[in-house]
């Protein structure tokens, strides 16, 4: 999962840019990058890009010197392949066709179109294992040479589209000042646009993962791109958009249950609001299996909303006993199971006196590997709680993700095959609650949704995934080694 924005029409782009990328930085922090239309100068495009969070990878004197322009785009980057590898930080650029892409999400046939290109006659220097430049070379070679005009972007995105497997909502720019942005053709990768006016009194637009990095710069959103929609926004301003390959609507779960900013709204709904009601559904569920409890704990920061709808439906106290260093970053997102709990431990911090004799609902957003889960539950002990009873607002994850979100494989996944009563006895919980499929659904009311690691039924073909997941094993196999 990647943060991607892109924005045009505003002297200065690539300063919204950052500002709009800073909004987005927990969709990734293992580097960020912009990419600019030179204004001037014999390269057509500004790049700067770098490691780790967004503040560090960029400075005044970048924006002062570098990176000049009205169209401009940034990535912030979430590797699930190659963490350490900076050739893979985006946005990546193709000079010949004169485009440039940020891309967010997950190309499960990657080296089938690697080998295909490249059989074509298509360069990849140097080799990466990037499916995101994949995806800019199949663009610039599906553009065939012809002007990056709205007409002939769509033509080669929709050719495009018909080759790629998987999930993509990709930002881009060209030569000709051109903003565009597309989404795979189950939209399971989000992909908002907005308009504002700018100095000039003109309309213009942007592009984001999500409406926080749009609203905050002060653009009314518009609408979502739609799946398999394309939207070009041309240098004067006019704006294009158009459904170029429809398969299904399958937006990622995992996006409203824990990856997007409770500010954000996705296809309407607010994720707060959206939130809220897992938490009213799952209440539901405690409530009919009898469950009782003292008190009712948010694991910080996602579950809080989920948590304050359940402490009202079962009117409960609701106790904010589990503090967050705010300085720690995202669990989820780190590598290996080591750095993880150190990770936990520096995290969260028991209010000891909220805890003791209680029996303690504690709500978190999800349970994936187990560790924070079963840390969380042991520092309640070791506070005291009489009982620990864990509910997860998403349902038991029990298959692997070949569209972005890093939980891999199986064996790996603490619900995987198992009951309530076995996870809980892994977690060293009294209990164990997991959201139904159904709850899921009913919470997120969206008409259609990527259920993929909850059932095994994808929306795409992932026969390819297997070579993906292979790579990312490897991957983080020589990451555990050398930490
Ligand atoms: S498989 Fe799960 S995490 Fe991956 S896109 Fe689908 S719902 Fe999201």
């Amino acid at each position: 999962m990647c943060g991607i924005i892109g924005v045009s029409g505003t002297t200065d782009a690539a300063r919204d840019v950052f500002v709009g990328l800073m909004n987005l930085q927990h969709r990734g922090q293992d580097g960020a990058g912009i990419l600019t239309l030179a204004e001037s100068g014999s390269e057509l495009f500004n790049l700067q890009k770098g490691s780790g969070l967004i503040e560090n990878v960029f400075s005044e004197r970048s924006f002062k010197k570098g990176l000049k322009g009205k169209t401009a785009l940034g990535h912030t980057r979430y590797a699930t392949i190659g963490r350490q590898d900076p050739n893979l930080l985006q946005p990546f650029f193709d000079a010949r066709s004169t485009i440039g892409i940020g891309h967010n999400g997950n190309i499960v046939n990657v080296y089938t179109l690697r080998d295909e290109l490249t059989a074509a006659g298509i360069e990849f220097i140097p080799a990466t294992e990037s499916d995101s430049e994949v995806i800019l070379k199949l663009l610039a070679y599906e553009l065939g040479g012809h002007e990056p005009t709205a007409e002939h972007i769509f033509r080669a995105i929709e050719a495009s589209m018909h080759r790629l497997i998987g999930a993509y909502a990709v930002v881009g720019i060209d030569g000709n000042g051109g903003l565009f942005g597309f989404r795979d053709p189950d939209g399971i990768r989000p992909l908002i646009y907005g308009t504002r006016t700018n100095s000039e009194g003109k309309q213009v637009y942007a592009l984001a993962s999500e409406s926080i990095a749009l609203t905050y710069l002060g653009y009314t959103i518009a609408g979502d791109i739609n799946a398999g929609e394309a939207i070009y926004v041309s240098a004067t301003g006019e704006m294009t958009r158009k459904v170029l390959f429809q398969r299904s609507f399958s937006p990622c779960m995992f996006e409203s249950v824990y990856f997007s900013r409770v500010e954000s709204e996705h296809q309407e709904h607010s994720v707060y609001e959206t939130r809220f009601q897992l938490g009213l559904v799952l209440a539901e569920r405690i409530k009919a299996l009898g469950i009782t409890a003292d008190v009712v704990v948010p694991v910080p920061e996602t579950s809080r909303s989920a948590a304050i709808a359940i402490a009202e439906a079962l009117n409960l106290p609701f106790r904010e006993s589990l503090i967050k260093n705010r300085y720690v970053n995202r669990t989820f997102i780190l590598d290996g199971h080591a750095a993880r709990q150190e990770a936990i431990r520096r995290k969260l911090s028991p209010i000891t006196s909220e805890i003791a004799g209680k029996r303690c609902l504690v709500v978190d957003d999800s349970i994936v590997r187990g560790t924070t889960a079963a840390q969380i539950i042991e520092l309640m002990r070791q506070s005291g709680a009489k009982e620990v009873i864990m509910a997860s607002t998403c349902p038991q994850i029990q298959f692997p993700c070949y569209y972005g979100i890093d939980f891999p494989s199986q064996d790996e996944l603490v619900a995987f095959n198992c009951t309530e009563e076995q996870v809980a006895k892994k977690l060293g919980a009294d209990r164990v609650i997991f959201q139904t499929i159904e709850g899921l659904r009913k919470a997120l009311n969206k008409g259609g949704l990527c259920t993929g690691c909850l059932t095994g039924t994808y929306p795409t073909d992932v026969t390819c995934g297997s070579d993906f997941q292979t790579q990312r094993v490897k991957d983080r196999t020589t990451l555990i080694r050398k930490s």
